[in-house]
Formats: structure tokens, C-alpha cells, sequence
């Protein structure tokens, strides 16, 4: 178990988990020359999360900015993504939440694109999904709080909300969770892509095969499991530094 799959206080350790995860989920094309993962810092109304124009290919422990819940950067200098709202009221909108994605993955966006069609819980990892996968009405850039409230009111108490036309908010606990749940979300939507795509009509998880998994899936084992491959994988390719220590326990 990493450990940072709990919370840590370790900030430069959450610096390089950011940078990453960043780094991984760019490779993975989750994200692309926008959109960003954001981390609460322990015991503060603060997250931390990359400066706007810096290339997700790229990132840096270094640069990494913490901002604070009205938005203004309290530690490093630059300025903060134009959407920073969306992590800031989600985080506002949910304690149990530690860590968010914010992605313009192009699979989410073809989901809010077609009459008719939900996005559903189709692989056995995606019992995450089960409360559901609500889609936010509202296909504008979030530049302002309030639209930030409204993304926020529209994930609920769900794990994931999808943005029409626009991209996805994703919600977790830790940034190796949020990492391991946006590769399953994006397998998920593949999944259901490729049922599509054969014409045939999607079969999801039924509640009582849900609770089946459930039964016998263990979370932080399967969160240490992924962060495991991710992050050696990312370190034989270059994506992660050796010097960010990010296997150590
Ligand atoms: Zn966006």
C-alpha cells in the first residue's frame, strides 16, 4: 500500500503524486493539452494542482501550485487552470473527497453527445459507478464559482459526473485512486463503446451482480495493485522520476 492511498501531509509527496498521475493519464490520452488533477491539501480549505499553460507531459514537483478555496494561489507562483472551480467545489461540496480529475476525454464527451444512450456500469470494475453517472447540462468552460456549485450539485453524491460536450469530473479519495478509477472509467466506456458500435443493445451490471463483486472486491488492495503497474510502468518509459520516490512505502 502506498502510502499516500491514505492521506498524507507529505506535500512534496502529494507534488509528485499530482505530476504523475498528470504524466500517466496524459500517456493514457485521459488527458491531452488541457484539463487537470487537483489534491486537497490535509487540513485546509487548499488544494494543490498545476499552473494553467504548463504541459501535462511535463509537469514538475516544483511548480506545482497551492491554491487556496477562494482561488487564490497561497503557495508557488503562476497562475492556476482557468477551470481550478471545478476541483475547489467539489472538494467544498464533499469531505470524503481528496482528489479530482478534471478530463476532456473523448469517450465521456461522445457519451453526452447521443440521444437516448447512458453511460453505464458494463465491467466488473466498474461497481464504482453504481449510484450512477449523472450528466451536467451545462457544456460551458467553468470559469466561476457558481458554475463550479453547479458541477459540484450535479456529481451529488456520485463518483463521476460527466460534462456535455465537454469533458468529466472525476471523484475519489487519494490520487492512486483517482488514477486506478480513471483507468477503469475510460475500460468501462470502451466497453459499452464497442457494444454500441456491434449494434447490440448494452447488457450492465444488474444491482445484484453489483453487490457480488462488492462482496469480495477490496479497494486499497486493488488501488495499491494498479499504483503498483502505473507507476513502474511510468518509470521504465520516463513519464515518472526516480527521484520522486513515488514506490517507497
Ligand atoms: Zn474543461
Amino acid at each position: 500500500m502506498p502510502a499516500s492511498a491514505g492521506l498524507t501531509n507529505d506535500k512534496a509527496r502529494l507534488a509528485a503524486e499530482v505530476c504523475a498521475v498528470t504524466r500517466i493519464l496524459e500517456e493514457m490520452n485521459i488527458l491531452q493539452y488541457s484539463g487537470h488533477v487537483a489534491v486537497r491539501v490535509p487540513g485546509q480549505d487548499a488544494l494543490m494542482v498545476q499552473r494553467r499553460s504548463d504541459s501535462r507531459a511535463e509537469l514538475s514537483p516544483d511548480r506545482i501550485l497551492t491554491v487556496d478555496f477562494d482561488g487564490k494561489v497561497i503557495d508557488g507562483d503562476g497562475k492556476p487552470p482557468s477551470e481550478t472551480s471545478i476541483h475547489i467545489e467539489a472538494m467544498r461540496a464533499r469531505p470524503d473527497v481528496n482528489a479530482t480529475l478534471h478530463s476532456h476525454m473523448d469517450l465521456a464527451i461522445a457519451f453526452t453527445m447521443m440521444e437516448g444512450v447512458q453511460m453505464l456500469p458494463m465491467r466488473a470494475r466498474a461497481t464504482r459507478w453504481k449510484s450512477g453517472i449523472p450528466t451536467h447540462p451545462d457544456p460551458s468552460h467553468i470559469k466561476h464559482p457558481q458554475q463550479g456549485r453547479d458541477l459540484a450539485a450535479t456529481l451529488g453524491p456520485h463518483h463521476v459526473a460527466l460534462m456535455r460536450a465537454h469533458g468529466l469530473l472525476l471523484v475519489a479519495e487519494s490520487l492512486p485512486a483517482l488514477l486506478s478509477d480513471s483507468v477503469h472509467f475510460q475500460e468501462n466506456a470502451q466497453a459499452q463503446m464497442q457494444v454500441l458500435n456491434a449494434g447490440a443493445t448494452p447488457k450492465p451490471l444488474s444491482d445484484a451482480e453489483i453487490e457480488t463483486i462488492l462482496k469480495l472486491e477490496d479497494r486499497p488492495h486493488h488501488v495499491a495493485k494498479m499504483w503498483n503497474y502505473y507507476i513502474r510502468k511510468a518509470l521504465v518509459g520516463g513519464a515518472v522520476e526516480k527521484d520522486w520516490d513515488l514506490l517507497a512505502v
